[in-house]
């Protein structure tokens, strides 16, 4: 199997200002040993009992990404190890995770979720749902969590102006925060199809699964 090639050649793309999350979701973990081989250390997964049962097969110092839609019931499973929550969208959700955090002794780090997309079935807040969350004296007593940066997914079309503009959208957005913030230093963005576009609009993180492990 070419995965510690497809490693290498995406990586040979990646400025080293950029991490790589192999997202792994639905692959077994012995293609996921590969490339744990072959020197990769983080991977993104999206199913809360897919990211489980991998942690306990897996080498144990292995940095496990959640990217996915996060039930806030399902927070306590991930909690005891879980290093980057991506997409976080809302307050309630923040609250579950500090909680769960606090619980485990932890601190955990999250990126915002940002809605870009022009499709509804996206997740994520607006800027000013945004601002909600982060100016709110609320949040100041959430001492169990760190947020780190944003995350977003640009809309699935082969328009490369669009995406562009979305991931544009999303940057601006980064820096405006950062202003405020210069603990923000995450900007998630980028996936098999799109990654090279989202590093030339200021991503610092992508999230590549296809051209590393095959479709699936
Ligand atoms: C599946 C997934 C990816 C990886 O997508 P590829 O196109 O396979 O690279 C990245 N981010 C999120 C949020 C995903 O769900």
């Amino acid at each position: 199997m070419p995965i510690a090639k497809n490693l290498t050649e995406i990586k040979s793309q990646l400025p080293a200002h950029v991490t790589l999350v192999a997202v792994s979701k639905t692959k077994p973990v012995a293609d996921l040993m590969e490339a744990y081989h072959a020197g990769q250390r983080i991977f993104g997964e999206n199913y809360v009992q897919e990211l489980v049962e991998k942690h306990e097969a897996l080498p144990k110092d292995i940095q496990w990404h959640f990217i996915g839609h996060l039930q806030s019931r399902k927070v306590k499973q991930l909690a005891p190890f879980v290093s980057l929550i991506h997409g976080v969208d809302s307050f309630k959700l923040l609250q579950e995770i500090n909680k769960q955090a606090a619980n485990n002794n932890r601190i955990i780090d999250c990126l915002l979720q940002i809605h870009i997309a022009d499709e509804e079935t996206k997740f994520g807040l607006d800027e000013e749902e945004l601002n909600d969350i982060v100016t709110s004296d609320d949040i100041k007593i959430l001492e169990n969590i760190r947020i780190v940066g944003l995350m977003g997914m640009a809309t699935f079309t082969e328009n490369q102006n669009q995406i562009e503009k979305e991931f544009n959208h999303l940057k601006t957005i980064f820096d405006k925060l950062r202003t405020q913030n210069s603990e923000l230093k995450t900007l998630s963005m980028g996936m098999s199809g799109d990654f090279p576009l989202a590093i030339s609009c200021g991503s610092t993180m992508v999230r590549i699964g296809s051209s590393i492990f095959g479709s699936r």
